[in-house]
């Protein structure tokens, strides 16, 4: 197998010409080039009022390939193909009698769950929300009724908080073993459009998301594992530093020394009980701010200028970071193009955003959160819990801010700017559901990130024209960009530095920011308590 990287074809190109474009590359046959696949494909707009052609990486089967490769040996873009399949670590042996638990079903849980079952692990995920069906009705309560139900909304329930999200599904994790390649193969087998397998920014949406998820749920039943909704695991048992098993809300307690914790980062009353029973945990850094709307067509225009609109490319996305004179790093999180901002609390009385949007992304806005970094050092000191803390304050008063009856609460740009409370919408119409409250934003963060989204906001708009007009709508507030703790774990092993047979895994433990990375971890650490299981099994 030979790869070919940077090969540049124009957008409008056809399947013939792609196929003639590495024949010619090659300098080969039309006949030697027996097969071929779309590894990547790519485009770069980052130069203005340049033609935007598609990049690609190609994996070909040819007659000969030796003789090809040793043609271009000095030619860094004709390689041999890197193997990017995956190998299972290991297989159950049929009479194991102890079952892995898998606590949370969100992408890192459900990956984990998948692994553990293909190698014939039968495990029991424990799930505190709902199934898809059910929780996509308790969401859409909250957006449409203002009705909460704390345990199953945008971040508790089957598929996790990336359920109702934009499903992009990249990450900059470093990979060697493409475990993220066996993520997205995962859901292209499960009903996810195959372009997600090639494309540089994939994304789902959420619609298909939901149908992918349960399918999966679907699989791991039928490999012998079981899921379990609304079974919140509300402790742990203990005995000498051996985890022996977790007992669920209802008193029921199930045993297994091997427990993946994939909990998400909004699992708040989970982490208290985990600190109180002694596991390890600390503050890490994370983000917060607003989330910001701006018509899709001005992004468009502004990323992709003539090109605005064009099928191929669909609607443009960005991403931008500015560092603030008072040392704060502001940049763009989570960009959602043609999408909507969602209210993603899972407890009553306080309001958080976030952004998600259909496969089309044809909604009328683009949204992105605009945040600025925190740290444990600077800015919750002390308490490994501090920052959890910190998020439940700020959500609190942005309920308030924003009525308290879970609209959120917002600004224009240029009022924001000023220093001035909004009182009317110009052009740009925000999209959360169930609404927002205009006013001012100040008193909804600490000073120093209000200082520093006011300076960074205009230095946005000299990158992204219009980015900073009077008109665009912040909305109130973006807390949960990643968790506020790391639930440390030892490198080799995967487990808890101090609980043996406890599995951190995923974003809420601090491993991963995102649907494919916490997929990924998913897999990483199903892979180390299989080994742990299967080395036990030996020694027995
Ligand atoms: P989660 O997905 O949070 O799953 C954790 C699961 O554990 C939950 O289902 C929860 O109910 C369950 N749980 C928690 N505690 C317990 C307990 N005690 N007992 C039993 N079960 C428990 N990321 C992207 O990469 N791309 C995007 O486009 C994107 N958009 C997003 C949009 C929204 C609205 C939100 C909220 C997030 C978005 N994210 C996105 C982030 C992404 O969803 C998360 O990074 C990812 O879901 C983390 O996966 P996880 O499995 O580690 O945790």
């Amino acid at each position: 197998m030979i790869r070919i990287n940077e090969l540049s074809l124009p957008l409008d190109h056809s399947a013939d010409e792609l196929r003639q474009a590495i024949v010619k590359r090659l300098n080969i046959s039309d006949a030697d080039l027996l097969n071929f696949t779309v590894f990547k494909r790519s485009y770069d707009a980052r130069k203005k009022n340049s033609v935007i052609l598609f990049i690609y990486i190609i994996d070909l089967e040819a007659r000969d390939e030796a003789a090809i490769l040793a043609r271009f040996a000095d030619d860094h873009n004709v390689r041999p193909a890197p193997d990017t399949n995956y190998y299972p670590v290991g297989q159950a042996p049929a009479n194991l009698s102890e079952r892995p638990l898998v606590v949370g079903f969100g992408p890192c849980g459900l990956f984990a769950a998948l692994l553990l079952a293909q190698m014939g692990f039968k495990p029991i995920v424990l799930e505190r929300g709902k199934d898809v069906r059910s929780r996509t009705k308790d969401t859409w309560a909250l957006w449409r009724k203002k009705v909460l139900t704390p345990e199953s909304n945008v971040q508790f329930g089957e598929g996790g908080a990336g359920l109702f999200s934009d499903g992009k599904l990249y990450s900059q994790i470093k990979d060697p073993k493409f475990y993220a390649r066996k993520v997205v193969h995962e859901f292209v087998r499960a009903g996810a459009p195959a372009e997600i397998m090639y494309v540089s920014k994939p994304h789902i949406g959420t619609f298909r998301l939901t149908g992918v998820v349960s399918t999966m749920r679907e699989e791991i039943i039928a490999l012998g594992g079981e899921v379990r909704f609304e079974s919140k695991v509300t402790d742990l048992v203990i005995n000498d530093g051996q985890l022996e098993g977790v007992v669920l809300a209802s008193g029921e307690t199930i045993k297994s020394r091997h427990v993946v914790l994939a909990l998400g980062h909004s699992s708040r009353d989970t982490v208290r009980m985990l600190h109180r029973q002694g596991v390890f945990i600390e503050a890490k850094p994370f983000a917060i701010g607003f989330r910001i709307e701006h018509p899709q067509g001005m992004i468009d225009q502004a990323r992709l200028g003539k090109y605005a609109g064009h099928p191929e490319l669909g609607a443009a996305d960005y991403k931008l970071v500015y560092h603030a004179k008072n040392g704060r790093a502001v940049y763009s999180f989570c960009m959602c193009p043609g999408g909507t901002v969602v209210a993603a609390t899972s407890e009553p009385g306080r309001v958080v955003t976030n952004g998600m949007s259909q496969y089309s992304r044809n909604e009328r806005n683009a949204n992105a959160g605009i945040v600025v970094g925190i740290n444990p050092e600077q800015d919750f000191p002390g308490d490994p819990l501090a920052g959890v803390e910190l998020q439940e304050r700020l959500e609190s008063r942005a309920y308030e801010l924003g009525g308290s009856d879970y609209c959120a609460p917002a600004q224009l740009v240029g009022d924001f700017i000023r220093g001035v409370p909004s009182t009317a919408f110009g052009e740009v119409e925000p999209s959360y559901k169930p609404g927002v409250r205009l006013g001012d934003l100040a008193p909804s963060l600490p000073e120093y990130a209000i200082e520093a989204i006011r300076e960074a906001l205009p230095a946005f708009g000299k990158q992204i024209r219009g980015f900073d007009r009077a008109d665009a709508v912040l909305t109130g507030i973006e807390t949960r960009t990643s968790s506020p703790v790391r639930i440390t774990r030892d490198n080799e092993t995967l487990q808890s530095l101090n609980l043996r047979g406890l599995y951190p895994a995923g974003e809420g433990a601090g491993y991963a920011g995102g649907i494919l990375s916490a997929g990924v971890d998913g897999i990483k650490v199903a892979e180390a308590l299989a080994k742990s299981m299967l080395a036990e099994v030996e020694h027995t």
